[in-house]
């Protein structure tokens, strides 16, 4: 009668054994493995009583045949381990090897390895006589199950991981290669982890060409004196709009290799830094353009001060030639006395423009607001420039002097401010044209507005209006200037919480306007009386 596939399984059968000495029995149950036959003609298992002893049963718990050993594996596995023995069976293996679990006398699950091998044939294909062993790899199983448990673990947290945590490894003939590389190789360098496992030239491939001389003296460096290899350089991920460039940090460890030789293994991450490198730069520059502004600002302040001592002297002296009562100069000395002097004076107002606006750039410029009434101010401007308006041959237009409006600001400031506008609404203009200045109130502010007839500004020029040192072609031209008044104007306006605006028609004028607080504004100091403005510091 044929056996069925299942009833061929091999089990012990300790008569075949007998000869064999009890010690060697001990010996092998001390090492968790027990020896048995199958006698599979007449279905009889021997020497289970290890066997089953291994599982906790007492010998007769168990029936001594295959069908009854069957019943103590897990119906999971019962398939897998039929399937093994038969390859063996048909001769597609010398041996078979399989491994399940077996239900133990405590009712828990045991992991068992068995091989075996048929020692007798019926016929060909029958198996007569079936030896093997049984070994208990619960121990293997669970350290197995621990190593997968940490795997899993170390994948997951890999994952959160913004970058690639990795092994690579180097054997004693320097062959290099990866044995580990976390998900992020993905997105870093559009490669797998498995690829990179497989084809370590896959990432030698996408590395920038120039930078693959100085990698391998940095990372043989690092092998020969076990130092941390710390590298960054430009990778060409597929896909990729431009070069990334990555940080790799990595430490080298020797570690026998098995076979009495040693290999290193180097533990890394590598991260993209192309952002943060891009944040690096910009923030160098702007601070290497900070440290050149505050040069600058310190230098133009020092030659400021350098320059207006030796003027006041040109300046003192030529009024001493001027008005000396015991050397009358003749009426041509004293013409040309006047213009050193008036362009001394001319000289020591570009000065302290200068020296303002350098105050404002480094903070040092303090303001102090109080309540200006604007027409009177206007006026004292007015006078001071008189002389200019006639010689322009200009009508000036002012502001009624019993208008009420005043403005919270520094008076000395904001005089400043009216006498740079006026002067420009005068050097900017043509004979016979207007200048006029008109005082109006708009929501919590007032508006002194300083308007011209003059030769306007072209549009595409209005955007660089307010930059220091920019004349707008008119460097060329015939009007004295240094392009610092209208960016001192703006920078002194919005210190005092101002701001300021221009309308302007090439060749009929421009039109400035000043926003500032309003003066008679709740909370802009109205208990006071509106402030006379005192003469402008030089
Ligand atoms: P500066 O008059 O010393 O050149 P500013 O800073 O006062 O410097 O003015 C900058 C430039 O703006 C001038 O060179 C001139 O080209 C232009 N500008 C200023 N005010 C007027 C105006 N009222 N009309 C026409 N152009 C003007």
């Amino acid at each position: 009668m044929p056996f069925s596939v299942r009833r061929m399984r091999p089990r012990l059968v300790s008569d075949d054994l007998s000869a064999l000495p009890d010690l060697l029995d001990e010996v092998l149950v001390g090492a968790g493995t027990t020896v048995w036959s199958w006698d599979a003609v007449e279905d009889r298992l021997g020497g289970i009583n290890c066997s089953v002893a291994m599982l906790g049963y007492a010998p007769d718990e168990v029936p001594w045949t295959q069908a009854g050993w069957d019943t103590l594996i897990h119906p999971d596995d019962r398939a897998a381990a039929e399937a093994a023995f038969e390859r063996h069976r048909r001769g597609e293996a010398e041996r078979y090897e399989c491994e399940y679990r077996a239900r133990g006398a405590d009712g828990q699950w045991r992991w068992l390895l068995e091989r075996g091998q048929v020692a007798t044939w019926q016929s060909p294909g029958v198996a007569r006589r079936v030896v093997g062993t049984l070994t208990d790899i619960g121990p293997r199983k669970r350290a197995e199950h621990q190593a997968q448990a940490l795997r899993d673990r170390l994948s997951q947290l890999a994952v959160h991981v913004p970058g690639m945590l990795y092994q690579y490894v180097e054997d004693a003939l320097g062959n290099g290669r990866f044995v580990y590389a976390s998900e992020g190789a993905q997105a870093l360098f559009g490669l797998s982890p498995a690829q990179l496992v497989a084809d370590p030239a896959a990432l030698t491939r996408l590395i920038a060409r120039d930078e693959l001389a100085r990698l391998a003296v940095t990372l043989r460096r690092s092998a020969q004196g076990l130092t941390p290899w710390r590298e960054t350089f430009r990778v060409f991920p597929p896909g990729a709009a431009g070069p990334r460039w990555v940080l790799v940090e990595a430490t080298p460890r020797r570690d026998p290799d098995g076979l009495g030789g040693h290999e290193l293994t180097w533990h890394g991450y590598v991260q993209d830094v192309t952002e943060r490198r891009a944040l690096d730069l910009a923030r160098a520059e702007a601070a290497a353009a900070a440290a050149a502004s505050r040069a600058k600002t310190e230098f133009l302040s020092r030659v400021s001060h350098e320059l207006r001592t030796p003027l006041n002297a040109v300046m003192g002296f030529a009024q001493l030639l001027e008005h000396d009562p015991r050397e009358p100069l003749s009426e041509g000395q004293r013409r040309r006395v006047r213009l050193i002097h008036d362009a001394g004076e001319h000289l020591l107002r570009m000065i302290g423009d200068l020296l303002d606006l350098t105050r404002i750039e480094s903070g040092h410029l303090t303001m102090e607001p109080q309540r200006v009434p604007l027409a009177m101010l206007a006026r004292d401007c007015a006078d001071m420039l008189a002389p200019a308006v006639d010689e322009a041959r200009l009508a000036l237009a002012l502001p009624a002097l019993d208008s009420p409006l005043t403005a919270r600001a520094d008076p000395g400031r904001l005089k400043q401010v009216l006498l740079n506008l006026l002067s420009n609404a005068i050097k900017y203009n043509r004979p016979g044209g207007q200048v006029e200045v008109t005082l109006s109130e708009a929501g919590g502010e007032v508006v002194l507005a300083v308007r011209d007839t003059g030769i306007g500004i072209r549009p595409e020029h209005l955007p660089r209006l307010f930059e220091p040192f920019n004349r707008l072609g008119q460097r060329s031209g015939r009007i004295p200037g240094t392009g610092i008044g209208l960016a001192l104007t703006r920078m002194l306006v919005e210190g005092m919480d101002g701001r300021i605006a221009v309308d302007s028609v090439p060749e009929q004028g421009s039109c400035f306007r000043v926003h500032l607080p309003n003066g008679a504004a709740a909370g802009a100091g109205d208990a006071a009386a509106p402030v006379q403005v005192p003469n402008l510091p030089t």
